[in-house]
């Protein structure tokens, strides 16, 4: 790992590449307020941050008692869809990061195929990140490895030569699981203060709140020109 050349940076998409995450427990909170099960967006934040549709069906039912409609999936890609089209923007110097690290990068996200694309697509990411890999594809998800070994396998790329930025806990957690080198990122709009001890609580062995830095902490500054 630490040492080991870097082939591959697997990104995380919410909350890493974009700063989806205040609008998403934003809708989150405002449909399930409606179930009967009132939340505020930090709820959401706090409970269901990094999971897969059908990992927040299960944490409700868990924490709340109530079986969510069948439409649930649904309702949610509807409303984030319009709330998306309407205020999803990058992560502040993401572009820039993408184009300084002379590697190759995917993506990999609990969120589906089509919400991955459509989240590239709006802030204009699409074209720097071709490959793309979705919880859907594994039986297991974050903190499970399982996605991120995917990716790297399908890649070609050992764990020992990944790169894995991630947000959430879940996230960090099945970086680590994988063996691969973690980095944990704090400067989405959902990280409120504290959010960075918390992470570091995982035992993550980096985190970090700007992406400019990302170059630097992985040892490429100076090696190349961002391009963009
Ligand atoms: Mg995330």
């Amino acid at each position: 790992m630490q040492g080991d050349p870097i082939d591959l940076v697997i990104w995380d998409c919410d909350g890493v590449l974009v700063d989806s995450e205040p609008i998403a427990a934003r809708v989150l909170a405002a449909y399930l307020t409606t179930q009967g099960v009132p939340h505020a967006p930090a709820d959401c934040f706090e409970r269901y941050t990094g999971l897969s549709m059908p990992g927040v069906r299960d944490r409700v039912r868990e924490l709340c008692g109530i079986d969510l409609p069948e439409d649930f999936e649904a309702r949610i890609r509807d409303l984030d869809d319009a709330e998306f089209r309407r205020h999803l923007k990058p992560i502040d110097g993401v572009r820039g990061a993408i184009a300084a690290l002379p590697v190759r990068h995917c993506v990999a996200s609990s969120g589906s195929p089509a919400k991955i694309d459509r989240s590239l697509d709006i802030t204009g990411l699409g074209e720097l990140l071709e490959y793309r890999f979705s919880a859907r594809q594994v039986a297991r998800g974050k903190p499970a490895p399982d996605l991120f070994l995917l990716a790297a396998e399908t890649m070609g790329t050992a764990p020992r030569h990944c790169v894995v930025i991630e947000d959430s806990l879940s996230g960090v957690r099945a970086g680590m699981a994988a063996g691969m080198r973690t980095l944990g990122f704090v400067g989405g709009g959902h990280c409120g203060p504290g959010y960075a001890a918390k992470l570091a609580e995982t035992g993550v062995p980096r985190v970090f709140d700007r992406m400019a830095e990302l170059p630097t902490l992985l040892g490429f500054q100076g090696l190349l020109r961002p391009r963009i």
